[in-house]
């Protein structure tokens, strides 16, 4: 017997049709013998029009209202679920936010959950009942309804499974796992069937649209198996667990990327004291993240060329900042370039061997795809390369790292 908190979010729970299933896909884990929770998100597409209907009626925007509007369609779905589990012959009841109640602080509309009361839960659960949770909300101190981000039912589920030291968290949702790389580019693209929390957070483009960030900051922390599977599919999904969990370790376990690239390069600037600072300091007070950085060597030891990324939606304003700064920084020209992609090998098997970076820039030279930046971390490499490279750097890596899918047997 295990205990399982079961997530399913919002295109698994859309209509009266697909709650019913998902209420089977509960159904069935009970009849196993499993003690159960459930959390549910709302149907797809509804929080979005709570949030426009917020921002019709007012302009003067109450984020306690904002939660009270938003909050609603987990109620309602939290409600649906439980009738649907009643249907099917069982015990079941829902659970608001303030009921359990999750705490959270009072940042309205991105509150952190602070803490779950689950005795009574914890009792039901023992006695056969199944609570249903509505995620994405919580109770903060002013008494009143929070929400925790947007896509936080994850979250919760996480936060809830922890609480109730369950043996894992399972995340239903409309793809059947994550993938060594994107699927849509790569044909060959495996399912995995683990991965680790930290390879997850590094894989942003593959993960990220699957669980909240937060979600999994939080299983790691907490140290929660998550489990991510499709509603529609009955085979297992992707392991998100720690390292120590893995049983053959990859060296690269995925290759991720990400359009949302812009470079920005500084042609001879001053090469003295105090330079980087300038350049650095207007970016982050003006909340611009800046991600890849190279600086070449002066050869002269009086300019030096500079080069970084931003997102591409900041771009415009990084380049207006420094061209009003040009005359502090004593640079000669200033390049922008949104034609850029960064792509990036992922695996936590990178620690203990040597060799990625050779593999993978030897892999990109013999497609004649040039790297103009690299950073690394202890599990990863990224390039930034021109954008017409994307799909043929992703296969090239995927092959060159040992990813394909071996083709299926003939029958
Ligand atoms: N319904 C919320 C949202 O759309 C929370 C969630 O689905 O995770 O953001
Ligand atoms: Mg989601």
């Amino acid at each position: 017997m295990a205990r399982i908190v079961q997530k399913f979010g919002g295109t698994s729970v859309a209509d009266v049709e697909r709650i019913k299933h998902a209420a089977l896909r509960v159904k069935r884990e009970v009849d196993a013998g499993h003690e159960i929770a459930v959390v549910v998100s709302a149907m797809a597409g509804v929080t979005n029009r709570m949030v426009e209907l917020t921002s019709q009626i007012s302009s003067m925007f109450d984020a306690r209202e904002y939660d009270a509007v938003v909050a609603t369609g987990e109620q309602a779905n939290a409600g649906l679920m439980a009738l649907a589990l009643q249907d099917l012959g069982v015990q079941s009841r829902s659970w608001l936010g303030w009921q359990i109640p999750i705490r959270t602080d009072g940042a309205h509309g991105k509150a952190r959950i602070q803490g779950i009361e689950t005795d009574e839960l914890s009792r039901r659960m023992a006695a056969g009942e199944v609570p249903v949770v509505a995620g994405f909300q919580g109770l903060g101190p002013d008494n009143r309804i929070t929400t925790i981000g947007r896509g936080g039912s994850d979250t919760s589920a996480v936060a809830l499974a922890g609480a109730l030291k369950a043996d894992r968290c399972d995340i239903y949702t409309d793809v059947d796992g994550i993938y060594t790389t994107d699927p849509r580019i790569v044909p060959k693209a495996r399912k995995l069937e683990q991965i680790t929390y930290e390879e997850m957070l590094e894989m942003a483009s593959l993960g990220a649209k699957v669980l909240q960030t937060r979600s999994v900051e939080l299983a790691m922390n907490l140290r929660v198996p998550v489990q991510v599977r499709s509603t529609f599919v009955d085979d297992p999904g992707t392991f998100v667990v720690s390292e120590d969990k893995i049983v053959e370790q990859q060296v690269v376990s995925g290759i991720s990327y990400s359009r949302d690239e812009a470079k920005i390069t500084l042609l001879r600037a001053a090469d003295q004291p105090g330079v980087a600072a300038n350049i650095f300091g207007p970016l982050a007070d003006a909340n611009i993240n800046v991600d890849m950085i190279v600086q070449n060597v002066s050869e002269d030891g009086k300019a030096t060329d500079l080069t970084f990324t931003v997102a591409s939606g900041d771009l415009d304003a990084a380049v207006r900042l420094l061209e009003g700064a040009k005359n502090d920084l004593q640079c000669e020209k200033l390049i922008a370039d949104s034609g850029v992609v960064k792509v990036s090998v992922v695996g936590v098997g990178m620690r203990s061997h040597a060799g990625v970076a050779k593999t993978m820039f030897t892999a990109l030279a013999e497609k004649g795809i040039n790297i103009q930046v690299i950073s690394t971390s202890e599990i990863k490499v990224s390039v930034l390369v021109s954008e017409d490279y994307l799909e043929l750097a992703l296969r090239a890596l995927h092959t060159a790292f040992g990813l394909d899918d071996s083709p299926k047997e003939e029958s």
